[in-house]
């Protein structure tokens, strides 16, 4: 009799997996355990929607009656306490142990912890979780001031939800300028620019020394600078770490995330690896990374599924991303590091335009500002292979349409012959 898979993490990769393996043929059990007691959900509208609006509700990825339906065995509230690949057996915080085939850790990651020690204080949030944003919205409604630390996707987009609803926001950021680590200088400045239109105080090239509290309560922080700023909240977003531990201390090969190959197989048999927590060798760009989307976890949840019900196939999905602050919709295809020339489409001066990156004339992402097509051809392109001329990118979405449309025929032409 098969024990069947066990899925560790309920996030968006891990009810994926679960999807995928019914979706796939898998007959043998699933089960799905989260460490968080409510039905599992999206986490993009956390930072946006559901910050700004007391009644509204966490979106579900799935409703109650799919995991019946699909007889996935869901386990919420639980937490998998040891695992052991060479005994096929996982224990959980109850005591109990259960047996597995396969376990498919999509475990997450966790807000980085700030490097300043001030004890535990109300007031000092982050968000990750459902409760971390009911604890933001709830504490938002009765403060005028908050102070965001790291201008990442994480803190901006609460800085511009938070200042439309009235809050007077400041954003600390350790970085020269906003979203370093992900987006070139171009997008940092426009976003910035409009940022600082709509209210928000910026302060790059900083980071805090000290914090303060009364009561118990956040009161002030001082910056690197040597400015205080008196603050009843203070939200850190400052990255996150991935939750490696559980492999780790299994002997599970850990390199900046569990280390998987191309079909998100971990260094210990029958134990897989997805989404925030898993690195792997990117099959677009040659480089190691570990990437932190909801595309990812849900592609590699997929491919993860189809690895274990037999078949063989290398990751080759297309990264994209999305984020949006304020009245700028950021959306990212590929991966942008080490290009070598860059296109601008558009006009900054319009809030729409799409900035086209090359590395020895291939294209390698885009990164577009309110232009939704500019972005779902990117993605086409990049997944089919067709790398435009940058001075198609240039000429605007019409003009690529087309030399695609053109490629993609002398590709059949190529196939079939006629
Ligand atoms: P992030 O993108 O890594 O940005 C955090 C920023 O904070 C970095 O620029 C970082 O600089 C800076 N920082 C580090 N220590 C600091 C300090 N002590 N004081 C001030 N700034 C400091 O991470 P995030 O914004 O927290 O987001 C967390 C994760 O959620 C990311 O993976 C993000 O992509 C994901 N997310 C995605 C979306 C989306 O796709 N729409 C939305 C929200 C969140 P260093 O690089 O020097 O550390």
């Amino acid at each position: 009799m098969r024990n069947g898979v066990v899925i560790i993490g309920a996030g968006h990769g891990g009810v994926q997996a679960a999807a995928s393996l019914r979706e796939e043929g898998y007959e043998g059990p699933v089960r799905l355990i989260g460490e968080e007691s409510d039905l599992p959900y999206h986490k993009p509208p956390l930072s946006k929607t559901f910050i700004k609006d007391k009644e509204a509700k966490p979106q579900i990825l799935r409703a109650e009656a799919f995991y019946s339906g699909a007889n996935i065995d869901l386990l919420l509230g639980e937490t998998v306490t040891a695992l052991d690949p060479a005994a096929h057996r996982l224990t959980l915080a109850s005591g109990a142990s259960l047996p597995f085939d396969e376990v498919i850790l999509a475990t997450g990651s966790r807000p980085r912890a700030l490097p300043v020690d001030c004890g535990p204080l109300a007031g000092m949030l982050s968000l990750r979780s459902i409760a971390d944003a009911r604890a933001i919205r709830d504490l938002a409604a009765s403060v005028e001031d908050v102070v965001i630390l790291g201008g990442g996707f994480i803190g901006l987009e609460i800085a511009a939800t938070l200042a439309a609803g009235g809050r007077h926001v400041t954003v600390i950021e350790a970085q020269d300028r906003l979203l370093a680590r992900v987006l070139p200088a171009a997008i940092s400045g426009h976003v910035g620019a409009r940022l600082a239109a709509s209210g928000v105080r910026l302060l790059t090239g900083t980071t805090v020394s000290s914090i303060e509290g009364e009561n118990g309560h956040v009161s002030a922080l001082t910056t690197s600078a040597g400015e205080r700023i008196p603050a009843r909240m203070v939200i850190v977003g400052i990255g996150v770490v991935p939750n490696v531990e559980l492999a780790s201390a299994a002997g599970i090969k850990i390199a900046n995330g569990i280390r998987v190959d191309a079909r998100m197989r971990s260094s210990a048999p029958d134990i897989f690896a997805i989404g925030d927590v898993a690195s792997f060798r990117h099959w677009f760009t040659g480089q190691d990374v570990r990437l932190e989307s909801v595309q990812n976890a849900t592609d590699q949840a997929r491919l993860a599924a189809r690895t274990i019900v037999g078949h063989d196939e290398a990751y080759s999905a297309v990264p994209w991303f999305w984020s949006d602050i304020g009245d700028m919709k950021l959306q990212m295809a590929g991966l942008t590091s080490g290009s070598d020339h860059q296109v601008l489409s558009g006009d900054p001066q319009d809030n729409r335009f799409s900035i086209f990156h090359y590395r020895d004339g291939r294209l390698l992402g885009i990164e577009s500002v309110n232009r939704p097509a500019d972005h779902m051809l990117g993605r086409k392109m990049m997944g089919l292979g067709f790398s435009p001329d940058p001075a198609l990118a240039a000429a605007g979405t019409d003009a690529l349409k087309a030399a695609l449309a053109d490629w993609q025929a002398k590709q059949t032409v190529a196939s079939t012959g006629s």
